[in-house]
């Protein structure tokens, strides 16, 4: 069984938060001043959960790419064991996998992550000022990061994207400074607009719009656009560069049209949109209960799906909306 929305969008990609906690504080995301409290990881799923979930979503459900997040996902005890615990499934099913990272916790694991069948790695990383690094993380860890990603450049996996979120007054100036570094390398550069969550302050003067970045960067930069089927990024080639770059314009010009996510907590909650409430019963008793079957949990999860509107609601409810905080789902 595909799983299907009642507008007739299969979703073959789901994203699983592995954790709700993440060790930075990024303004965008988990300010340090965030009214939003944070539970303990008690309850989130146990690997052996996850492992169920994983193995019903791939073989019941037709799911073709899981990539997993947080908070920082490889800030999670043990997360090399579970890696290796789901690599047979890959082996057995036709499914890609991915991670999305801080790369603070990266760079020792890089090697035994290709090795465990992760092909599809996004680091972020919204500055290459040291000192704007701590400023917009809360922690000095910028070393760490960019270590991790040169290596992971070397490390080569099927698909490496640098994420950067946009912020005016904040990193918007980085722009050309972030082609420079990376123009050399056969990856992908994503500039993301800033999006309101619960807690992030976001107001319209920090925002620019992907059109905005794209002003900026053709003063410098011939771009080649790239055929974009129905995927959520806006993507260019830089001329004589091997680089990618690509804009995600969730705010300016969503692409709700063509969604083909399911995203579940690291709780074990549905959530159907990125910006809408967790369903309100969990994933976690279904997966502990030996006595429910894979079947019953399939039909659960594609009865949730049932409730997916369409696209997100507008800018101005989506900042008054006090559903949701980034760091729990992990983008
Ligand atoms: S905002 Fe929601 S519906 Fe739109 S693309 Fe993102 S997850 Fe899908």
């Amino acid at each position: 069984m595909k799983l299907t929305d009642n507008y007739n969008r299969i979703h073959d990609y789901v994203r699983i938060s592995l954790i709700d906690k993440c060790n930075l504080n990024c303004i965008y995301c988990n300010p340090l001043n965030t009214l939003v409290k944070y539970e303990s990881n008690k309850s989130i799923l146990s690997y052996e959960e996850l492992f169920r979930l994983i193995h019903i979503l791939v073989k019941d459900l037709e799911v073709k790419k899981i990539r997993f997040t947080g908070g920082e996902p490889l800030i999670r005890k043990d997360i090399m064991k579970f890696f290796e615990m789901i690599y047979p499934l890959k082996n057995k099913y036709d499914f890609e996998m991915g991670i999305t990272t801080n790369g603070t916790h990266l760079l020792d694991k890089l090697e035994l992550l290709r090795l465990y069948g992760i092909e599809l790695l996004n680091i972020s990383l919204d500055t290459l000022n040291k000192s704007k690094f701590i400023s917009i993380t809360g922690k000095d860890l910028f070393d760490e990061t960019i270590s991790a990603i040169n290596k992971a450049i070397e490390t080569g996996f099927k698909s490496l994207k640098i994420n950067m979120v946009v912020i005016k007054n904040v990193n918007d100036d980085e722009l050309l400074s972030f082609i420079e570094y990376f123009k050399s390398f056969p990856i992908s550069l994503r500039f993301i607009e800033y999006m309101p969550f619960t807690g992030n302050g976001w107001n319209d003067s920090k925002f620019l719009s992907w059109n905005e970045m794209k002003s900026e960067i053709i003063k410098k930069y011939n771009l080649i656009e790239i055929e974009n089927d129905g995927k959520i990024s806006k993507d260019y080639l830089i001329e004589n560069a091997q680089l990618k770059i690509g804009f995600i314009s969730s705010i300016s010009d969503h692409f709700c049209d063509s969604c083909n996510r399911l995203r579940i907590t690291a709780k074990g909650e549905i959530k159907t949109c990125l910006f809408s409430k967790p369903e309100k019963q969990s994933l976690k008793s279904l997966l502990s209960n030996q006595s429910i079957t894979d079947d019953e949990i399939a039909e659960f999860i594609q009865s949730s799906l049932k409730t997916k509107w369409f696209n997100h609601p507008d800018v101005n409810e989506l900042s008054k909306l006090n559903q949701n905080n980034m760091m729990s789902i992990g983008g």
